[in-house]
């Protein structure tokens, strides 16, 4: 049976691997609907090659430019704009998988409606069940959605779980989950020397080739951080039984500790088409179009623990994950203003932690109650975080 497919956030880095799967496998995917924010040109491209049924640019001007160009290139796409376009093609009925790969709070609306229709959603935003989990794992539990993790630890800690591990991991002999970290490009520089970060040395990482927010994220860990709020809900435990492990080779790409001593382990090279691919064919397994792993070449893994005092934000969103309710909300909103502010150089990368703090210290932080509520917690964390900007910006000049 040919799967019907909606990708958004078709542009982005994990929208490219996407595609890239799904070209391999035109047998086994039909692309229904492509999403973008302003991207025309990449958009329009993938229009030609995919002639998706749909194709949503989030932006107004950028709709209509596209709209253009499909006319004059005569395809039978059809474009649609804004968020009501994104929720759309995310819970069409002609639909049956859904890539949520928008970057930020911006994919909440979308990723919750493909959950809502009981879409299998192949999750990749990360950052929206940061904001809304119980309400996210709510609406997937009574539509009958299928979750199926793209981020690559995620997925790895998936792969070595038992079956029955929603029912809660002390009753399936899970021990602990241990999530590996690569540490980013800043695990051993001195910290003296990291005020002095460009968004371009924050956003080259060793390993992997990612989108500019994440790749920020990676730098200060807050990644893990948001990793870690996000194992709590995929795999419905508390942050007490994660335990973050520093593994700077990005082989494995996490391991799932057993009571009786044993230890799982998923290996790889770091290339996002695995757990891709995986998520997209499971229960089958099918090519990504990743080259084997070579053992011999890797020769060793090494492991550390993390250090708090380099990664402040890691220790934040640790203490966020336990406190619960909207807290994740807040530090979500806040890293997100934080992190766009250091890619404008409005701030310095050490500066990112002390923003995110004193929103957190300062912003009301209730239950998480409805998606209302979320979204006025996540609104006025972001007012509150550009305030903190503007004062930390005329320090800095
Ligand atoms: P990216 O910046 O490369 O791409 C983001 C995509 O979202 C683009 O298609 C862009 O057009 C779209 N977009 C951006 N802002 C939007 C808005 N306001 N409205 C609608 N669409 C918008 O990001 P990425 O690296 O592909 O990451 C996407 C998501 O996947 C993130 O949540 C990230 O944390 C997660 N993730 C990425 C990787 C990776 O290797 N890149 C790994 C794990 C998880
Ligand atoms: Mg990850």
């Amino acid at each position: 049976m040919v799967k019907r497919l909606t990708i958004l956030g078709s542009t982005g880095s994990i929208g490219l691997s996407t595609l890239d799967v799904a070209r391999r496998h035109p047998d086994r995917y039909h692309v229904v609907a492509l999403t973008a924010n302003m991207q025309v040109e990449r958009m329009f491209n993938q229009c030609k090659e995919f002639l998706p049924d749909i194709a949503v640019m989030r932006d107004e001007v950028a709709a209509e430019k596209l709209s253009t160009l499909i006319t004059q290139e005569r395809l039978k796409t059809r474009v649609l704009s804004g968020e009501g376009g994104l929720v759309e093609v995310a819970s069409n009925e002609n639909v049956d998988f859904v890539m949520a790969a928008i970057v930020g709070a911006a994919g909440l609306q979308p990723t919750l409606a493909a959950a809502r229709a009981g879409k299998r959603v192949l999750l990749a935003n990360k950052e929206s069940l940061v904001m809304s989990g119980k309400l996210f794992m709510d609406e997937v539990q009574s539509s009958g959605a299928e979750l199926l993790p793209i981020d690559s630890e995620h997925n790895a800690i998936f792969q070595c779980m038992p079956a029955g591990f929603h029912a809660g991991l002390e009753n399936v002999g899970v021990e602990k989950i241990l999530l590996t970290a690569s540490g980013g490009p800043f695990r051993s520089r001195p910290t003296s020397e990291l005020v002095d970060v460009t968004p371009e040395q924050a956003c080259a990482h060793p390993n992997w080739d990612m989108g500019r927010k994440i790749s920020v994220d990676s730098a200060t860990m807050m990644n893990k951080g948001l990793e870690v709020i996000e194992a709590c809900w995929l795999f419905n435990t508390l942050p007490d039984r994660i335990q973050v492990v520093l593994h700077p080779q990005s082989v494995i790409h996490s391991m799932v500790q057993y009571t009786d001593g044993s230890v799982l382990a998923q290996l790889g090279n770091p290339d996002m088409r695995t757990p891709i691919a995986h998520a997209m064919a499971w229960p089958d397994r099918i090519k990504s179009g990743v080259e084997p792993l070579d053992m011999f070449a890797v020769k060793q893994l090494d492991f550390e623990p993390p250090d708090f005092e380099r990664f402040p934000c890691l220790r934040l969103a640790i203490e966020a994950a336990a406190a619960g309710e909207t807290a994740p909300t807040v530090l979500n909103a806040a890293n997100e203003i934080a992190v766009g502010a250091f890619l404008e150089r409005r701030i310095r990368f050490t500066d990112i932690a002390g923003v995110i703090s004193s929103v957190m210290d300062s912003v009301p932080m209730p239950p998480a109650s409805s998606i209302e509520t979320i979204l006025a917690v996540d609104a006025e964390s972001r007012t509150a975080a550009e305030r903190m900007v503007s004062l930390t910006a005329k320090k800095v000049s």
